[in-house]
């Protein structure tokens, strides 16, 4: 941030002044993302809940809700029903126009939406495929689909796009390490999709990103201790959130809880060893059992010693089931409760919520926006937003 350089060649008293000039300007800014990210949690909010929100007073708040106007983040409505006898109250909501995209590759489809600040998906485009992607099919796609839902929504402003992968993401949130199911390895997805779209990008691993779309918004929101189970068509992709930090291990590696060992005389795995969870509880397992009861209970048993494991591991305050396993889970609740409290390690136990996730379809779309997001967030005044029509 060049405005904020002092020199040292520069007078005491402008230095002086430079610095307070510099403070203040650090704390307007700090201001205006405190402001915009409670707009971004809470959905429209009055400027009296503002107020409680940030801790912040009436009349910052109403200097601060002009400026994020201007920068055409945010719109003030005009007088609301508030229900409440006294002055009524202006509400502050975010504009529809400014998003970030989302990308999804999946095995068997490649899915773009626009994501309000908000939260919301306000339009997607989803291509279905016989056969995985590759890096080139999605850049095409991404550049496509994103002017379509630009249109679509008689343009938008950017802040970025996140890119959703099941697979092992470098530490620098740019290039797919491997992702075994799309057959991809060492790609510079990141690059790519820059080159097509010229916006930021962000990629992140699957599993991460819906988890971090539940903890924004959904069944975990607020939540700071959290496992996440999903299963999908490629396997069970786990995530954790270990007091309010994502787990990634020391390679990034972290969280592949699909190759927990279940059974060491269990079926083959992809991964090459015996009897992980994901061979143990799959997609085409559970499609077999559909009416057969004591196979879904079994199932649910295998589930509730993953989960237990889990809780020996992480201590969480949530455990949270999505795709197949939120499935199995919703027909085999008390069952999964039940058996994962009896072999509970830790005392209080009944603590530990086990839940569906609750965002569904929208989950990985809303967490890569939430990446894309995140600068914007930090810092509405210093980042800019790329307009696509
Ligand atoms: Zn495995």
């Amino acid at each position: 941030m060049p405005e904020d350089t002092v020199h040292a060649d520069t007078p005491a008293e402008a230095r002086i002044a430079a610095a307070r000039g510099s403070r203040n300007d650090h704390t307007r800014r700090r201001n205006l993302s405190s402001l915009l990210t409670a707009v971004h949690y809470g959905g429209p909010l009055t400027r009296a809940q503002l107020t409680r929100d940030t801790g912040l007073n009436r009349s910052t708040i109403g200097g601060l809700v002009a400026e994020l106007s201007e920068l055409g983040l945010v719109v003030e409505d005009a007088a609301a029903e508030t229900g409440t006898v006294g002055r009524p109250s202006h509400i502050v909501r975010p504009r529809r126009d400014v998003v970030a995209l989302a990308l999804h590759a999946d095995v068997d489809a490649l899915e773009l939406g626009a994501v309000g600040i908000d939260g919301a998906v306000l339009a997607r485009r989803r291509a279905n495929l016989d056969a995985p992607p590759t890096p080139d099919d999605a850049a095409a796609f991404s550049w496509e689909a994103a002017r379509e839902v630009a249109a679509e929504l008689g343009g938008v402003r950017a802040a970025g796009i996140g890119a959703a992968v099941p697979g092992l993401v470098g530490i620098d949130g740019a290039t797919v390490v491997d992702a075994p199911h799309l057959g991809w390895r060492d790609v510079a997805l990141g690059e790519r999709l820059r080159g097509a779209l010229g916006i930021p990008v962000v990629v992140g691993n699957d599993a991460n990103m819906g988890l971090r779309a539940e903890w924004s918004f959904g069944a975990a929101k607020g939540v700071d201790t959290v496992v996440y189970l999903n299963g999908s068509a490629s396997g069970i992709g786990g995530a954790a959130l270990v007091g309010g930090r994502m787990l990634r291990g020391g390679r990034g590696y972290g969280g592949e809880f699909g190759h927990m060992m279940i059974r060491s005389d269990g079926d083959r795995c992809s991964c090459g060893r015996r009897g992980c969870l994901e061979t143990e509880v799959n997609a085409a397992l559970l499609d077999e059992a559909a009416h057969d009861a004591a196979a879904l209970d079994r199932f649910a048993e295998v589930l509730a010693a993953a989960i237990a494991n889990l809780e020996c591991a992480f201590d969480p305050d949530a455990v949270l089931l999505a795709g197949y396993l939120g499935a199995l889970f919703d027909v085999r609740r008390e069952l999964v409760t039940d058996q994962v409290r009896a072999m509970a390690f830790r005392p209080d136990a009944e603590d530990v919520v086990i839940a569906r996730a609750a965002l569904g379809g929208n989950r990985l779309l809303i967490g890569a926006a939430e990446r894309a997001f995140a600068p914007l967030l930090r810092d509405p005044a210093g980042t800019a937003l790329a307009a696509l029509a």
